[in-house]
């Protein structure tokens, strides 16, 4: 399984770092984020070291994400949360600071601190065929690049 020495969630997995683990298993962790944004935020990443989300092989975002309803389902019993969200960022852009692929588990409620924007959008007239016909092509290409 690949490990980068420097990473922070790769020593974890090699416990050099203690962490509150929730699950393990062969491919798989989750433990409790440790600043979170809710009380039982919590973390599931892939025990191989994958920077991004599109670098994984299909088998190892299986293994991880086939046990995200179980742990959704803890969470949510245990925080009495009224809603999950489960985040998943790419990129710095996209808010990621740990480069090691992670599942954020999200208990919400009113209170809650946490919260974003959903600033809904519109395509112009043609476009969102366009769009849908240019990644349906890219999947049908599969692997190649
Ligand atoms: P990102 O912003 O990359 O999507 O999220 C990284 C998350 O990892 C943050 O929510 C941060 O609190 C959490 N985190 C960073 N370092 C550690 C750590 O050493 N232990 C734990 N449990 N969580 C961490
Ligand atoms: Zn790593």
């Amino acid at each position: 399984m690949s490990r980068d020495t420097d990473c922070i969630f790769c020593k974890i997995i090699a416990g050099e770092i203690p962490c509150a683990k929730l699950l393990e298993e062969e491919h798989a962790l989750a433990f409790l984020d440790i600043g979170p944004v809710a009380r039982g935020h919590a973390l599931l990443i892939p025990k191989g070291h994958y920077q991004t989300l599109d670098e994984m092989p299909p088998e190892a975002a299986a293994a991880m994400f086939r046990r995200l309803p179980e742990l959704v389902r803890a969470v949510q019993a245990v925080t009495e949360c009224e809603g999950i969200n489960v985040l998943q960022n790419n990129g710095r852009i996209a808010g990621q600071v740990v480069p090691h692929v992670h599942v954020h588990v999200i208990p919400r409620e009113k209170a809650g601190r946490f919260s974003f924007n959903w600033p809904a959008g519109q395509y112009e007239e043609g476009q969102i065929d366009a769009l849908a016909k240019a990644i349906r092509r890219r999947l049908s290409e599969g692997e190649e690049k």
